[in-house]
């Protein structure tokens, strides 16, 4: 195959490869290999130590699959916190509910930000809202020095390596419970079934051992591994299945849609098999 091309092994025996007509940045930074580079498919796209973070083709099903599932939940969702995100994409997607008062987000890496703003202008574009305010700072450690603070929690990390590690151990979930409000929610991004299922068996059974009402759900996107992404929903109160669909508003998306709101949640036998 002529021209350069990158390739990221999912497993150690199977991977994608995508054509890449030029490197725009690249370094090591304090925590991670940064790469931005510009491809013939996905337009721009995002990598950190070699694995696909967001493209500025697909990148709008994982944000909004991030975002509108718990926000149309919640009531009323006023203070938000993201954990990772640093493209802003899911920040841009909380910024379209006016019931958010304010959403803080806090990742690791100020590099993230710096070239995404300048790279995916398309989603780092709401970083600058007056009613978001950006930390540069560990997940883990904001999240146990906050207690009783947020409605929604929303871990938008990396893979469980690295820095990501311990946002996707129990005690991080059990700190997320304490950072929440009385009637508060969170959603994780927990990789793919295929793949990574004694990720997502180990994930549930945690959440579950914290939080009353558990729920997960998967879109397709097809620059992660696999092309089913998977999210699990830990809830104290408020259980997306019981959201009417004709009380959703639509809003300016492209893959979530009121009517997709529950069916996303209806999983294929093998994967329900996990969550079970
Ligand atoms: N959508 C991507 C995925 O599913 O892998 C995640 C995108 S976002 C770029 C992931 C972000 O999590 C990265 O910018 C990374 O720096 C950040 N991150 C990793 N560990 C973190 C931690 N402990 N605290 C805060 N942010 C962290």
């Amino acid at each position: 195959m002529a021209g350069l091309w990158f390739t990221e092994k999912q497993t150690e025996n199977f991977g994608i490869t995508i054509k890449v007509n030029k490197t725009l940045h690249t370094e090591q930074t304090e925590f991670q290999k940064l790469d931005m580079v510009e491809t013939e498919e996905f337009g721009n796209m995002l990598l950190l130590d070699g694995m696909v973070m967001t493209s500025q083709v697909d990148e709008f099903v994982y944000h909004e699959m991030v975002a509108h599932p718990a926000l149309n939940t919640h009531p009323n969702p006023e203070h938000v916190l993201v954990v990772g995100g640093g493209d802003g994409g899911v920040i841009r997607e909380i910024m379209k509910h006016e019931k958010v008062k304010k959403a803080t987000l806090v990742e690791i890496d100020g590099k993230v930000i710096e070239y995404s703003k300048q790279y995916l202008p398309s989603i780092a574009g709401e970083l600058d809202n007056p009613r978001v305010e950006v930390i540069v700072g560990d997940g883990f450690m904001h999240i146990v020095k906050s207690k009783n603070q947020y409605d929604v929690i929303m871990v938008d990390s990396t893979e469980p390596v690295g820095p990501a590690a311990p946002l996707f151990e129990r005690g991080f979930y059990q700190g997320i419970y304490e950072a929440l409000k009385e009637d508060g929610m969170f959603v994780a991004q927990t990789d793919n079934p295929w793949f990574k299922s004694d990720l997502i068996r180990k994930v549930s059974k945690d959440i579950k051992e914290i939080f009353p009402i558990t729920r997960a759900y998967v879109a397709n996107i097809p620059t992660y591994p696999s092309g089913m992404w998977m999210f699990q929903m830990g809830s104290k109160k408020y259980d997306p299945l019981e959201v009417d669909a004709a009380s959703i508003p639509e809003r300016e998306t492209k893959y979530y849609t009121p009517r997709l709101h529950g069916a996303a949640f209806v999983l294929p036998k093998f994967v329900e098999d996990m969550v079970k």
